[in-house]
């Protein structure tokens, strides 16, 4: 066997590919197998956009561009950046990645050094813990509680923060959870931040999915002095239904994004350039069907809520935003004889054929996580084969 390195080793493998690759089997033995784990939304990309990057390939769009992206992408980022949050961004302080996975990777490998600690709330995105070790930092964890809407209150993040702190992670949406914080919110984080130095990561890539009369807002836009403590990660993935197009950005301070560019200029060279193109007409075209997918994850989300707290045993909060809903299941669990909810997740699929993700991946052992990237009646069904399974074992 080859020896790998060290920091390979300690790698944790995604906690969701296992029961993603076990639904995968047994749907191609034949079950009739509903998942639910599904990260991106459902719907193709809005044909204007597909057009666009067909369209620069016709026209020999197909080399490289520079490493932080073509400067007409990142003109259209500061504008959106501008238009929809009051921010103001030169474009050197913009750096286009593969994807925002791709631009929090980046970030964590300029911003730390051996030992350095990010915060990180509980619950959190499976690979911010994975990509601040990889750049040699520490996770430092602290619960949202879910008698708090699973949000950290400043308290807690004051409590977290010692002289090793270099950066918190915020995510607003957030996955898995769906919660949003407040701007009142976010302004007491903020003065605990500033309190301590402590720099913002603002995974801010379900922005547009939000619902109700609730509204996103970026901790950068409570002050400039928070501006100049917050990067900002936000991409088309999620917004625009593009997940595969692999475009996301990083915005802030300009000698972050210039590291950052250098790093990708030795790494990716570029995010792929009829992406880019793509990307342009994403943001410079018409955003109406943004506003139909929002109105069917919207309803989704309504119906389906309804339908889960209903289940004996499932309570959860209402999400405002993303495409996710975090319900916590130990008391069906453990009414329905299982030891933990990992036990319950393998036996839904074995037995109710429903795919879901357990919470342990997101650090919340009591919680599963239900995408509704999926389509209502599929929802319907799943949720309805999750209810009965729960009622026949109780
Ligand atoms: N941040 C969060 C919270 C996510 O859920 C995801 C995707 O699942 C990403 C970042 C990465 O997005 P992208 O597909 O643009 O890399």
């Amino acid at each position: 066997d080859f020896e790998l390195a060290n920091r390979v080793k300690a790698l944790t493998p995604s906690t969701t590919l296992a029961i993603t690759a076990k639904a995968k089997e047994l749907k191609a033995q034949g079950f009739d197998v509903i998942g639910l784990g599904a990260g991106e939304p459902d719907f193709n990309t809005p044909q204007h956009i597909i057009d666009a990057a067909a369209a620069s390939m016709n026209e020999g769009h197909t080399k490289y561009t520079p490493a932080a992206g073509l400067p007409l992408l990142k003109k259209e980022i500061a504008k959106k950046l501008h238009n929809d949050q009051g921010l103001h961004f030169d474009p050197s302080e913009i750096i286009v990645t593969n994807g925002a996975k791709h631009a929090l990777y980046t970030l964590f490998q300029v911003l730390l050094n051996e030992g350095d600690e990010v915060i990180i709330p509980i619950p959190y995105w499976v690979s911010y813990p994975e990509q601040v070790k990889l750049a040699g930092g520490v996770p430092v964890y602290t619960e949202g509680l879910e008698e708090n809407e699973f949000k950290i209150t400043p308290e807690q993040l004051e409590a977290s923060i010692t002289e090793k702190t270099k950066a918190v992670i915020i995510n607003s949406p957030s996955n898995p959870t769906g919660v949003l914080y407040s701007e009142e919110e976010l302004k007491k984080l903020g003065e605990v931040c500033i309190k301590h130095k402590v720099l913002i990561v603002s995974d801010e890539i379900y922005e547009k999915l939000v619902y109700g009369d609730h509204k996103h807002i970026s901790i950068a836009q409570i002050s400039s002095e928070l501006k100049e403590q917050t990067i900002i990660i936000n991409g088309v993935s999620k917004s625009h239904s593009m997940t595969g197009w692999r475009i996301g950005y990083a915005a802030g301070n300009q000698s972050v994004i210039k590291a950052m560019t250098n790093l990708a200029s030795h790494s990716t060279s570029n995010p792929t350039t009829p992406a880019q193109y793509g990307t342009i007409a994403a943001y410079a075209g018409p955003q109406d069907q943004l506003a139909e997918m929002n109105a069917a994850f919207e309803q989704r989300l309504n119906i389906i809520y309804e339908q889960l707290v209903s289940i004996p045993g499932f309570t959860c909060i209402k999400p405002q935003g993303a495409f996710y809903l975090f319900p916590n299941v130990a008391e069906a669990a453990a009414s329905a004889g299982y030891q933990n909810v990992d036990e319950f997740v393998a036996a839904l699929l074995e037995e109710a054929m429903v795919a879901v993700i357990p919470g342990s991946g997101f650090g919340s052992p009591n919680n599963i996580r239900i995408s509704y990237a999926t389509s209502l009646d599929s929802l319907e069904q799943a949720v309805s084969r999750i209810k009965n399974f729960v009622l026949s074992k109780i």
